[in-house]
């Protein structure tokens, strides 16, 4: 990681250096935030943002990154807090690496397939499974969704990517925190949601594929998963049903900061910290401001409300991320329940929320 670490890398800890050194920008790109909520990722505001990074300027706070909210209705704080299995999903994280690298394309990559399918069974499960071309070839790409009826009219979301950084798929690169962390939070949340009655949205677990860039990050290069998905989704209508898409990525790291993501959808980011600030979790949240870019973006792009979980500072300066550290002695049980907790606080909010803000999937970003 240091060798090829770039004066960006110097300047903003490992994150523009990591990207570069392991060819992938991966769950993510930090993006400086001056301008970012006006280009939301598009080609220019990467170019921006590059062109500010020899400029290092200080994340403004959340209140200045605020931009005008519809007023929200929010149900009272009145129920007891939503269950969840911290010390289950980390059993989870430590079999999912115990798989090894989970690269697209490869044998463990089948196997971590495997593992997720076979604790759903007897649920409502569906594939999005396609051939993708990628820069480095054709490689088969399945994007597994496990779906449970609510009584209300309407799909919330919850997603993370399984696959492991493909660059680094030579490497003993497992990916605890990058990939296996929340692929297990989705696992308890179908623990938590199955055979109960849903007085709610329906909620679909999606578990994306090939998040992760072939060679180098761009808008060709990454997220080829969501973005077969979404155009599937928006073709066929349902991207019109869904309510909220709630994307959880590194958010087992024992040294939890999720940052508040600025291309996500105000609103849904709002409800995310009334969850957090509802069950005493708030100094964990949105202390950092930053534009992400991660497998929220092509559902953005047609209109669906979004918000990225994620927390991008991965050890001191990002060290970890990307690299064959991340592994599962940098996560925490408690960060695991905290993150699990607060997206199914934000469900229940969000199931409660009468009317919800408009959907607008005319009013998509691009
Ligand atoms: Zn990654």
């Amino acid at each position: 990681m240091s060798s090829g670490k770039s004066k960006l890398g110097a300047i903003f800890g490992a994150k523009f250096g990591a990207k570069s050194t392991t060819g992938g920008s991966a769950c993510s790109w930090i993006l400086v935030m001056a301008l970012a909520l006006a280009c939301l990722a598009c080609d220019e505001s990467k170019d921006a943002a590059q062109d500010k990074a020899d400029k290092p300027q200080s994340a403004p706070t959340v209140a200045s990154a605020d931009v005008p909210l519809p007023t929200l209705s929010l149900p009272p704080d009145n129920g007891a807090a939503p269950a969840f299995d911290g010390d289950r999903t980390m059993q989870y994280v430590k079999e999912i690496v115990a798989l090894g690298p989970r690269p697209l394309g490869s044998a463990n990559h089948k196997k971590v397939e495997d593992y997720i399918t076979s604790h759903l069974k007897g649920d409502t499960v569906e594939d999005d499974a396609f051939i993708a071309d990628t820069v480095e070839g054709k490689v088969p790409v399945r994007n597994i969704i496990a779906k449970y009826p609510g009584t209300k009219d309407g799909i919330i979301v919850i997603a993370s990517h399984y696959d492991t950084n493909y660059p680094l798929r030579k490497t003993s690169f497992i990916g605890a925190n990058d990939g296996a962390a929340t692929s297990a939070l989705l696992l308890e949340f179908a623990n938590q949601i199955r055979g109960k009655k849903r007085d709610g949205y329906s909620i679909w677990l999606l578990w994306t594929d090939a998040e992760e860039a072939m060679k180098t990050w761009s808008d060709t290069d990454s997220l080829y998963g969501t973005r077969h998905l979404a155009q599937k989704w928006q073709q066929d209508g349902t991207a019109k049903q869904i309510k909220a898409f709630l994307l959880a990525d590194m958010i087992g790291d024992a040294d939890l900061d999720i940052d508040r993501d600025t291309n996500s959808t105000p609103w849904v980011e709002s409800v995310v910290y009334e969850a957090a600030t509802r069950l005493g979790y708030q100094s964990h949240f949105f202390a950092r401001s930053n534009a992400i870019n991660d497998d929220h973006l092509p559902f953005m792009r047609i209109g669906v409300p979004c918000a990225d979980i994620i927390d991008i500072d991965y050890g001191y300066n990002d060290v970890f991320h990307h690299t064959v550290q991340d592994t599962v002695d940098k996560l925490s049980v408690k960060s695991l329940d905290i993150s699990g907790s607060v997206i199914l606080e934000t469900v229940r909010i969000l199931d409660k929320m009468d009317p919800l803000p408009p959907i607008s999937p005319g009013d998509a970003k691009h």
